[in-house]
């Protein structure tokens, strides 16, 4: 286990690890690591053999009134489940201040990913992803990977990382891995730390929603409303659930759809309140092609 805190001394080893011939894969998070992030991190050990887990709870992307100082910080535990798994992986734990030199208040350099948030998660968080693909493009110039690895659970981060990194030339290939459920289908994340036993025990309605708007689109659903009806239904039956959204939109663009085409990649997604805690999930869907014609 190598850990860094110090951008530079990141820079340094990340350079002799290139000048070595080595294969760097990073592998950004929060910390509070769950079995989401630890099936990211085999992926990057599939993909690579110099692994960096990024540890960084960056104050940017969350909003007034968000959860960024109550935001579990597990650190000693997260290094100890890293070692156990991987004795070589490097930690990369820097402070606000190395990520943000003078502050964040004083700082001008912003990613702005145009469109892809103006709906699901970024219509209700204002700046969010400015902050994520700003920590992100960040983490890629302190670490220089030639692999970066993220989930799809955070599929609009998804979108618009993989569209920064080609609209901006990042030298660096970006692999998406699917959600890692709890056995009754709860999608793990590190807010779930934050539920009641009660709320933990219904918050798999969320995820159950999904599912149904995966059986609609499957069953050949053609109305986006008609799905995404299915999918307030299941949510409306847990009194506990605060839906903050529930949409389909395509899965390129992130916009609203009103028809569904055979063929074309949807992606289903809510995001729901329980008492303070905020979860989202979502599914990319493909409708079945048009029998008729084939
Ligand atoms: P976070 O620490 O929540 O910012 O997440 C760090 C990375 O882990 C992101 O790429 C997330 O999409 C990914 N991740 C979080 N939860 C899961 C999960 N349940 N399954 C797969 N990936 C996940």
């Amino acid at each position: 286990m190598h850990l860094i805190h110090n951008v530079s001394e990141m820079q340094r080893h990340a350079d002799a690890a290139r000048a070595a011939g080595k294969r760097l894969v990073l592998v950004p998070t929060m910390g509070a690591l769950h079995e989401g992030h630890f099936a990211l991190v085999r992926e990057g050990l599939r993909n690579g053999n110099e692994i960096t887990v990024s540890i960084f709870v960056n104050p940017t992307q969350f909003g007034p009134g968000e959860d960024y100082s109550r935001y579990p910080r597990t650190l000693e535990d997260d290094l100890e489940r890293l070692h156990e798994m991987e004795s070589a992986i490097t930690v990369f734990a820097p402070s606000v201040e190395e990520m943000y030199p003078g502050g964040t208040d004083t700082n001008l350099s912003w990613v702005e990913v145009e469109r892809l948030d103006e709906h699901l998660c970024g219509r209700h968080r204002p700046g969010h992803f400015r902050g994520v693909a700003t920590v992100v493009a960040r983490l890629l110039n302190v670490c220089k990977p030639h692999v970066a690895i993220f989930g799809l659970k955070d599929a609009q981060q998804f979108v618009i990382l993989n569209r920064m990194v080609k609209d901006l030339l990042f030298d660096v290939e970006v692999i998406g891995l699917p959600t890692v459920r709890e056995a009754d289908g709860l999608a793990l994340s590190s807010r779930n730390a934050f539920l009641t036993p009660e709320e933990r025990s219904r918050a798999v309605v969320i995820a159950r929603a999904v599912e149904a708007g995966k059986r609609a689109i499957e069953g050949g659903a053609r109305r986006a409303e008609d799905v995404t009806a299915k999918m307030r239904d299941i949510l409306a039956g847990e009194p506990r659930a605060r839906p903050q959204y529930v949409e389909l939109v395509d899965a390129a663009m992130l916009q609203p759809i009103s028809e569904i085409t055979p063929g074309r990649e949807v992606l289903a997604a809510a995001a729901v309140f329980f008492g303070q805690t905020r979860l989202i999930d979502s599914a990319f869907l493909r409708s079945p092609g048009d029998l008729r014609k084939e």
